[in-house]
């Protein structure tokens, strides 16, 4: 498969740089893949792997609090079930559009893979920004949504779970007009209240599975997260529980960030902060900045998108846990992390690394976990969850928690030793990019041209 080739495949859709920028990183890293089977060209592998199975667009039309009709955009990128049903999250936030969908699900694809789970890859969601929305209004815009997408979706078909901006309320919401239309109680969805359908540690799954994947990067070489100091951005669900899966194992988290700005605690921000971040911004749906109200000691920082950095990646700390959005780290914060002493970049976010920013960290030979190995392990437990429901059981949380432990480990296991088969040892991309295509290759080849 030759560059010309690749630039033709994404020719056809040239406004989508999302989705072209994870496509580039990714058929770089693959490339001896495609060497040592020169046949895949002909069998079209990549033109078919680049390529959705089907994409669905949608109206959403809901009314206000004011009583005024809004219309969002609903979508639903179904991109490939070689392996198992579309599954995948969902994202409600103002920038959604089908580039930043394809590439997540593109992304999704592999990251199933990669569990060992037999789940395909989706994405799905909304140009609609639920802050500053009232309850009524999320749920007057997520019935309508469920309306049309309800006609997709299924439990043997394509399974949605949480997303950015998608937590426990809207999939209660969604959950609930599903089962409506549906006159079906199935695990339809993931995130789920405990109480109705949802797993033990579906919340925590994602922010721990990244700390446990760190963990293991570090006992490879004889390391451990104790005493570590941390970068941590974003304040949702997968930076609050990355934190405290590095709280809980001995580590220091200086930093926390919405979209305002973030805050940096020197002291570092304990278990007790901690539950003040989640109420602040799970109940209280509150701005990051209040932090500094209640811990006056602590510095806020506010956005300031005129600037070519971002300011949270320019403290001196051991590791960094990028949590909040795509391309956060940019070419300079590569730079002002490695300067300040960091040592580990482990990806919570879907592709907060710009691809200069990567080059530099395989350059300078950071160990740096790109987000479809580190993440992995919040659709792991989703999948835990769609086998619960199937199963009509409810395993502990200590059963799920140890479940996701064994499938992060044999993540980073598996992405090491791919990365050494392909020559390129201690590469994480690689591993993890080889590791999902080859699965994923494998058994949309055993089942032909479809
Ligand atoms: P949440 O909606 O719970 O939190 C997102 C956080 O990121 C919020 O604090 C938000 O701030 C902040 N944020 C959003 N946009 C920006 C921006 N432009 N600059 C700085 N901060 C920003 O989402 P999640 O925690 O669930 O998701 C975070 C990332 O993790 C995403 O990339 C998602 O795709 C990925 N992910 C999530 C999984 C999950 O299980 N939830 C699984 C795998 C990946 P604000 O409140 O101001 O918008």
């Amino acid at each position: 498969m030759s560059d010309k080739m690749i630039k033709q495949i994404l020719a056809r859709d040239p406004e989508e740089k999302e989705f072209h920028q994870a496509v580039q990183e990714f058929v770089e890293t693959v490339k001896p893949v495609l060497e040592r089977h020169p046949e895949y060209h002909q069998l079209g592998v990549l033109e078919r792997v680049l390529e959705p199975e089907r994409v669905i667009m949608f109206r959403v039309p809901w009314m206000d609090d004011e009583g005024w009709v809004r219309v969002n955009r609903g979508y639903r990128v179904e991109m490939n079930s070689a392996i198992g049903p579309y599954k995948g999250g969902l994202r409600f936030h103002p920038s959604v559009n089908h580039s930043i969908l394809k590439f997540l699900a593109f992304e999704q694809v592999f990251k199933n893979a990669l569990t060992t789970l037999p789940m395909g890859g989706a994405q799905g969601g909304s140009d609609f920004e639920p802050k500053g929305k009232s309850d009524d209004e999320v749920m007057r815009f997520c019935q309508s949504f469920m309306t049309e997408l309800s006609r997709h979706i299924g439990q043997d078909t394509d399974i949605p779970g949480s997303g950015l901006g998608v937590g426990a309320r809207e999939i209660g919401f969604l959950f609930g007009m599903y089962k409506r239309q549906s006159n079906e109680f199935t695990g339809v969805l993931t995130g789920k209240g405990l109480q109705w359908g949802g797993s033990q540690m579906r919340a925590e799954a994602t922010g721990y599975g990244v700390v446990y994947f760190a963990a293991e990067m570090l006992a490879a070489r004889n390391d451990t997260l104790e005493g570590k100091t941390c970068l941590v951005s974003g304040a949702g669900n997968v930076a609050q529980h990355t934190a405290e899966k590095i709280i809980e194992l001995g580590g220091k988290v200086l930093t926390l960030s919405d979209s305002s700005g973030y805050i940096y605690d020197s002291e570092g921000i304990d278990a007790k902060k901690l539950a003040f971040v989640k109420r602040l911004k799970n109940l209280k749906r509150g701005r990051i900045q209040e932090y500094v109200d209640k811990y006056s000691e602590t510095t806020y920082i506010e956005a300031d998108t005129s600037l070519d950095y971002n300011p949270l990646w320019n403290h001196r700390a051991d590791c960094a846990f990028p949590c909040a959005v795509e391309n956060e780290i940019g070419e300079k914060d590569a730079y002002n992390l490695i300067n300040n002493g960091i040592k580990m970049v482990c990806e919570g976010a879907d592709m907060p690394a710009s691809p200069e920013a990567i080059k530099i960290f395989l350059d300078k030979k950071l160990l740096y976990a790109p987000g479809k190995a580190a993440n992995a392990g919040g659709v792991a437990v989703s999948g835990l969850e769609m086998a619960q429901n199937r199963m009509l059981l409810n395993w502990s949380a200590a059963e799920v928690d140890e479940r996701l432990r064994t499938i992060v480990k044999n993540i980073h296991q598996n992405c090491l030793a791919v990365a050494e088969e392909y020559g390129d040892p201690g590469n994480y991309l690689a591993g993890a990019n080889i590791a999902g295509f080859v699965r994923v290759v494998d058994a949309m080849l055993d089942q032909g041209l479809v």
